[in-house]
């Protein structure tokens, strides 16, 4: 089965090339079959719903069967913010840098205690015709760490993310580590028996 990975994040593509290494699908990205210029908002207030909305849109204009996620950072010390806005946090044009550098500063002088976080991750696969959409959730709490960890792995806000378990920010963490834990790693394991499941019946 062919599967649309409805992203042109490079970071994300190859988390889930890894991932999908692991059953036979053939995943392809916006941009090989250039879709990448079919821009989809991402206007809801739940993960859930802008995730489904993607994966139905991308299918319907590509005939293909089609996984979209929406994914972000929950910080319990700014009532869950940024959530669905984490892309967005600071502002259109910011690199990762400029965004985990504004969380740092907005959470300056909080204590350990008061630093919880957690990633989320929801994905949707729409059938071809994009009439049927399934979702699942994956999460993965840890803390905000004072300083970025010096470590080159991940993206986005990994250099001030320590999952819970570590001592270490996720960039430090070795690829395969951080997609056994991460949020996106644990809802690509929700995902897999489905889309092996759909893979039989096509
Ligand atoms: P979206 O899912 O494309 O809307 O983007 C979510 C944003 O959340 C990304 O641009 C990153 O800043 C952040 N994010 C999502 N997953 C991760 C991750 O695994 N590590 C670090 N940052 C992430």
């Amino acid at each position: 089965m062919r599967l649309l990975i409805a992203s042109t994040n490079p970071g994300k593509i190859r988390e889930y090339g890894q991932i999908f290494g692991e059953i036979d699908l053939e995943t392809l990205g916006l941009r090989t079959i250039g879709l990448d210029t079919l821009v989809v908002d991402e206007p809801y207030a739940t993960f859930e719903q802008n995730a489904i909305h993607k994966a139905r849109t991308y299918a319907q204009a590509s005939g293909l069967t089609t996984m979209a996620d929406d994914s972000g950072l929950e910080v319990d010390a700014l009532d869950g913010r940024p959530g669905v806005y984490t892309a967005r946090y600071a502002g259109e044009g910011a690199s990762d840098q400029d965004r985990y550098t504004k969380l740092l500063k907005e959470l300056r002088g909080v204590p350990d205690e008061q630093r919880r976080a957690r990633f989320v991750c929801v994905i949707a696969v729409a059938q071809a015709s994009g009439d049927q959409v399934v979702h699942v959730r994956g999460e993965c709490t840890g803390r905000i760490a004072h300083a970025p960890g010096e470590g080159d792995h991940g993206f986005g806000f990994d250099p001030v993310f320590i999952p819970d378990g570590y001592d270490t920010t996720f960039n430090t963490l070795p690829p395969g580590i951080k997609n056994q834990i991460s949020h996106r790693g644990r809802a690509t394991q929700m995902i897999l028996p489905i889309l092996a499941e759909m893979a039989k019946a096509t």
